[in-house]
């Protein structure tokens, strides 16, 4: 290995490199490793981390996995709810039933996500504990020199590094990254709240409440709109906002002690999602607020199209496919992102009589079961 003041530049034809060894680098090497391909993931964390906030994976994502024939290792870590339901605190506004013969739904610690993921990734593609420093799109490839000061040239870089992408920062002019006024608090309490077996949605005033009980754990995610960043965000904040949402929260926060995840929700407009030589997919090209439950399929989506594309490529040069990527995934990514906005402004909603006004369509009309529906973009 390169001491970290040492220069190496290594000549030899690199293929790809992945910046995120996340849910869509992960499976993206995974696709392509099956091309008989051998990705270079990068992961600026020193090693795999298992923690996490629940995630509920839907029908598209669950698809990418049984593609790449890892569905049942999930299920196996997941829970598959009965059903979805809305709840104003201690009342039920609706419940729509997830039909038993078909997985539309798993929910899942994001840690085991990952963890199946990856499987498909030998540990020695992956450089851990360093990043792009800097990164030179050429004609003939990409030189990337890191921040241990090493460089290597590829034919193509994709940046799956998430929300702060040092990828699209580096690459990338015309993006946005909108800070949402909320923020969201995630842990796992591992004592026996009766929460059911509904992967629930619990709103109060302006703060949602994520539950789903995942094998003998809860994990629920707590999200509210703030004035300001609480700094510290200590556990006397989290524990007002259970206090104000109801139902079991404030049960399931007396049932741990671990420090919560806990960070600002935002999403990302990026006008372009590649150039000849550098790609973004998941995250890093469009992150979308959580309250839509669709970033990781969108994450695990990219990676399948883009490997589809990659795969018919002329060596050497993935402009085309590149292209073909981003003309597959841009609409869908795109709705989601504004279904998401439309869905956060419902749900965090503050004025009491919009609340009320909210709950009655919920509670009256099948707007929901639509909404469930609509989760379903692929089949
Ligand atoms: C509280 C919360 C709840 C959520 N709930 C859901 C849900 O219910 N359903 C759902 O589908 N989605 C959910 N999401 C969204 C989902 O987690 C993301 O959309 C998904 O993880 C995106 O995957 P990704 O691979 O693009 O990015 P990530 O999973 O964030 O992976 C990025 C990777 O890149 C690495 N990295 C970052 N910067 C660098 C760098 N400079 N160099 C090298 N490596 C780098 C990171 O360490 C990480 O490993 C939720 C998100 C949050 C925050």
């Amino acid at each position: 290995m390169s001491s970290p003041t040492e220069t190496h530049t290594n000549t030899a034809e690199q293929d790809v490199l992945i910046v995120g060894g996340g849910i869509a680098g992960l499976a993206l090497a995974d696709y392509l490793r099956r091309q008989g391909r051998t990705p270079t993931v990068v992961e600026q964390a020193p090693g795999w981390r298992d923690g996490g906030y629940g995630i509920g994976l839907w029908e598209d994502g669950l698809a990418v996995l049984r593609d790449l024939g890892r569905l049942d290792h999930a299920r196996n870590l997941a829970a598959d709810p009965d059903g979805f339901a809305v709840r104003a605190g201690g009342d039920l506004l609706t419940r729509t039933t997830i039909p038993p013969d078909r997985t539309l739904l798993l929910a899942i610690h994001r840690g085991d996500l990952h963890a199946v993921l990856r499987e498909g990734v030998p540990e020695d593609r992956v450089r851990f504990g360093t990043s792009p420093a800097r990164i030179d799109e050429r004609d003939e490839d990409v030189r990337v020199t890191f921040e241990d000061r090493t460089t290597e040239t590829y034919d193509l870089v994709v940046g799956a590094d998430g929300v702060h992408s040092t990828v699209r920062e580096q690459c990338f002019t015309r993006w946005t990254k909108r800070e949402h006024d909320t923020y969201v608090w995630s842990l796992w309490a591992d004592q026996d709240v009766d929460v059911g077996s509904d992967m629930v949605s619990v709103w109060g005033r302006g703060t949602e409440g994520f539950v789903a009980r995942v094998g003998d754990r809860v994990g629920f995610n707590l999200a509210a709109r703030l004035d300001q960043r609480p700094d510290p965000p200590a556990r006397a904040h989290l524990r007002a906002r259970a206090e104000a949402i109801g139902w079991k929260l404030p049960a399931l926060l007396d049932g741990t002690d671990d420090d919560p995840f806990f960070d600002r929700v935002r999403d990302v407009t990026c006008e372009r999602w590649h150039t000849d030589r550098v790609a973004l997919v998941g995250d890093a090209a469009h992150a979308v607020h959580p309250i839509s439950g669709m970033g990781a399929s969108l994450a695990l989506q990219d990676a399948r199209v883009l490997a589809q594309e990659l795969a018919t490529a002329r060596p050497g040069d993935p402009s085309g496919a590149l292209e073909r990527f981003e003309q597959r995934r841009r609409d869908d990514a795109k709705r989601v992102r504004r279904e998401a906005r439309f869905e956060a402004a419902v749900t965090f909603l503050e004025s009491e009589s919009a609340r009320q006004a909210r709950n009655w369509v919920v509670e009256h009309t099948p707007l929901f079961d639509l909404f469930i529906e609509r989760q379903v973009t692929e089949g």
